[in-house]
């Protein structure tokens, strides 16, 4: 059994995405450029509508998933074939943006507080220009554990037993909410090639000796077993794991291709406006 260790802090940049929405983002920035499969974490978070009311009005994903995760706050999902749907505070919405997808994602609310994270999973290329499709869940949906000072949210992946909301064979992705009391530790087993990172958003914890700053991302060393343990405070983080695609890949913003001449070829659909090429299906849940 080996256990992982604390491989390299990312600390979050401020960034403004949409229209002008300020996210604290990790995967996906000059100290982390991807941490296979995953491709970019963005974590929202405010209390001043100044800094998410814009919103991210219509835009384009072409070649990888969305895995968008509501803390607080009430946003609108609206594609440009017709489809929409409701991210309300701890739901969840899966999207397979495939060949092709443009949407919005927009606030539902005019104050008060906002918070969440969006995961950006790459596809195997084989896949890259398969049929969109989106999953939401509802709160209430979200499967959970609890025991004493521990809770477990599954939002991919399985966890003691039970299945999350999401089983992603690509990668076969863990995404776990874990909250612990103070003093509490939390034990998971791993595949121990997959790539884990481990982010904590409320309270302080640490991995073994080294602490686990508030909004940076842990990337793990490889090993069969991660455990984090809640300092006086008590923690809330989340842990995420999933099997590396190890394909080439070419990114350029929303699209993320196996080639530069596919990326290119997404820019030239999506100005002659050919990018969307189906409906996104809406899967049962
Ligand atoms: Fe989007």
């Amino acid at each position: 059994m080996t256990t992982r260790r604390l491989d390299k802090l990312v600390p979050a940049v401020e960034i403004t995405e949409g229209a002008g929405v300020s996210v604290h983002r990790t995967i996906g920035t000059p100290a982390l450029r991807s941490l296979d499969p995953f491709l970019m974490l963005d974590h929202f978070g405010s209390e001043n509508p100044d800094d998410y009311i814009a919103g991210f009005p219509d835009h384009p994903h072409r070649g990888f998933v969305t895995f968008t995760y509501m803390l607080d706050g009430h946003m609108e999902h609206r594609d440009s074939m017709g489809n929409r749907g409701d991210l309300l505070a701890g739901g969840a919405q899966w999207m397979k943006a495939g060949s092709g997808v443009i949407h919005s994602e927009m606030p539902k609310q005019s104050a008060g507080r906002m918070r969440g994270f969006q995961l950006w999973i790459n596809l195997p290329r084989a896949e890259k220009m398969s049929d969109p499709a989106y999953q939401e869940f509802s709160p209430e949906a979200v499967p959970e554990v609890a025991a004493e000072g521990v809770r477990v949210r599954l939002l991919a992946g399985r966890h003691a037993g039970r299945r999350g909301l999401i089983e992603d064979p690509n990668t076969d992705a863990l995404y776990l909410d874990v909250t612990l009391a103070a003093g509490k530790g939390f034990a998971e087993d791993l595949p121990a090639e997959h790539a884990a990172f481990v982010y904590v958003f409320e309270g302080d914890a640490s991995l073994g000796e080294a602490a686990l700053p508030l909004h940076h991302l842990a990337v793990l060393t490889p090993g069969d077993r991660v455990e984090v343990a809640a300092g006086p405070q008590g923690a809330r983080f989340i842990l995420v794991a999933g099997r590396p695609l190890n394909e080439p890949f070419v990114q350029y913003g929303p699209f993320v291709m196996g080639t530069r001449e596919e990326v290119d070829q997404a820019m030239i659909d999506y100005r002659a406006g050919r990018l969307v090429r189906t409906r996104a299906a809406r899967l049962a849940t």
